[in-house]
Protein backbone atom coordinates (compact mmCIF):
# COMPACT_ATOMS: atom_id res chain seq x y z
CA UNK A 1 0.00 0.00 0.00
CA UNK A 2 1.34 2.96 -0.67
CA UNK A 3 1.05 6.25 1.67
CA UNK A 4 -0.23 8.90 0.09
CA UNK A 5 1.01 12.39 1.89
CA UNK A 6 -1.60 15.26 1.83
CA UNK A 7 1.01 17.12 0.14
CA UNK A 8 -0.83 18.73 -3.04
CA UNK A 9 -2.40 21.45 -1.11
CA UNK A 10 -3.84 24.08 -3.79
CA UNK A 11 -2.72 27.94 -3.44
CA UNK A 12 -5.23 30.34 -2.89
CA UNK A 13 -4.39 32.09 -6.12
CA UNK A 14 -6.19 33.14 -8.56
CA UNK A 15 -5.66 31.45 -12.33
CA UNK A 16 -4.62 34.03 -14.91
CA UNK A 17 -6.86 32.39 -17.64
CA UNK A 18 -10.16 31.36 -16.28
CA UNK A 19 -9.87 33.69 -13.05
CA UNK A 20 -10.57 30.34 -10.41
CA UNK A 21 -9.19 30.35 -7.03
CA UNK A 22 -8.17 27.83 -5.59
CA UNK A 23 -7.17 25.22 -8.43
CA UNK A 24 -3.80 26.18 -8.95
CA UNK A 25 -1.06 23.89 -8.14
CA UNK A 26 2.70 23.94 -7.77
CA UNK A 27 3.54 21.97 -11.26
CA UNK A 28 7.17 19.96 -11.55
CA UNK A 29 9.59 20.97 -14.44
CA UNK A 30 9.11 19.14 -17.46
CA UNK A 31 12.14 20.21 -20.00
CA UNK A 32 15.57 22.09 -19.37
CA UNK A 33 14.20 25.76 -19.36
CA UNK A 34 11.88 24.88 -16.79
CA UNK A 35 14.63 23.30 -14.60
CA UNK A 36 16.76 25.93 -15.55
CA UNK A 37 14.26 28.47 -14.50
CA UNK A 38 14.28 26.34 -10.57
CA UNK A 39 17.02 28.72 -10.40
CA UNK A 40 14.92 31.46 -9.74
CA UNK A 41 12.33 29.45 -7.67
CA UNK A 42 12.49 31.64 -4.84
CA UNK A 43 11.01 34.47 -6.83
CA UNK A 44 9.22 32.64 -9.58
CA UNK A 45 7.70 29.34 -9.52
CA UNK A 46 5.87 26.91 -12.21
CA UNK A 47 1.75 26.48 -11.51
CA UNK A 48 -0.90 24.83 -13.32
CA UNK A 49 -4.56 25.48 -13.39
CA UNK A 50 -6.53 21.73 -12.65
CA UNK A 51 -9.64 23.89 -13.89
CA UNK A 52 -8.29 24.84 -17.51
CA UNK A 53 -5.23 23.24 -17.15
CA UNK A 54 -3.10 26.64 -17.16
CA UNK A 55 0.57 26.23 -17.21
CA UNK A 56 3.12 28.76 -16.24
CA UNK A 57 4.92 31.19 -14.03
CA UNK A 58 3.81 33.56 -11.49
CA UNK A 59 5.80 35.59 -8.95
CA UNK A 60 5.99 33.85 -5.51
CA UNK A 61 5.68 36.43 -2.86
CA UNK A 62 4.16 39.26 -4.91
CA UNK A 63 0.13 39.87 -5.05
CA UNK A 64 0.72 41.09 -8.33
CA UNK A 65 1.38 39.13 -11.01
CA UNK A 66 1.50 41.57 -13.88
CA UNK A 67 3.10 39.59 -17.86
CA UNK A 68 5.20 42.71 -17.44
CA UNK A 69 6.66 42.62 -14.39
CA UNK A 70 7.23 38.49 -15.36
CA UNK A 71 8.98 39.73 -18.30
CA UNK A 72 11.12 42.13 -16.98
CA UNK A 73 12.19 39.67 -13.89
CA UNK A 74 12.74 37.67 -16.32
CA UNK A 75 14.89 39.83 -18.56
CA UNK A 76 16.56 41.33 -15.48
CA UNK A 77 17.87 37.55 -14.22
CA UNK A 78 18.87 36.84 -18.07
CA UNK A 79 20.76 40.36 -18.18
CA UNK A 80 22.43 39.90 -14.86
CA UNK A 81 23.65 36.35 -15.81
CA UNK A 82 25.04 37.45 -19.25
CA UNK A 83 26.81 40.56 -17.73
CA UNK A 84 28.23 38.46 -14.67
CA UNK A 85 29.63 35.63 -17.39
CA UNK A 86 30.68 38.71 -19.62
CA UNK A 87 32.77 39.84 -16.52
CA UNK A 88 33.94 36.80 -15.20
CA UNK A 89 34.98 36.19 -18.78
CA UNK A 90 36.64 39.38 -19.02
CA UNK A 91 38.69 38.97 -15.41
CA UNK A 92 39.86 35.43 -16.81
CA UNK A 93 41.32 37.03 -20.27
CA UNK A 94 43.18 39.59 -18.43
CA UNK A 95 44.35 37.34 -15.87
CA UNK A 96 45.57 35.08 -18.77
CA UNK A 97 47.53 37.83 -20.94
CA UNK A 98 49.13 38.73 -17.52
CA UNK A 99 50.35 35.31 -16.93
CA UNK A 100 51.30 34.67 -20.25
CA UNK A 101 52.32 38.35 -20.51
CA UNK A 102 55.44 37.66 -18.88
ZN1 LIG B 1 -7.45 28.29 -14.91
Amino acid sequence: MATVRPRRSPTLRRCPRCKTVGRLYRSHARNAFERFMKMFSPTLALYRCHQCNWRGYMFRRFKSQSRFAFWMTLLGIVLGSILGVGIGWFLLLRFVEVVLGR
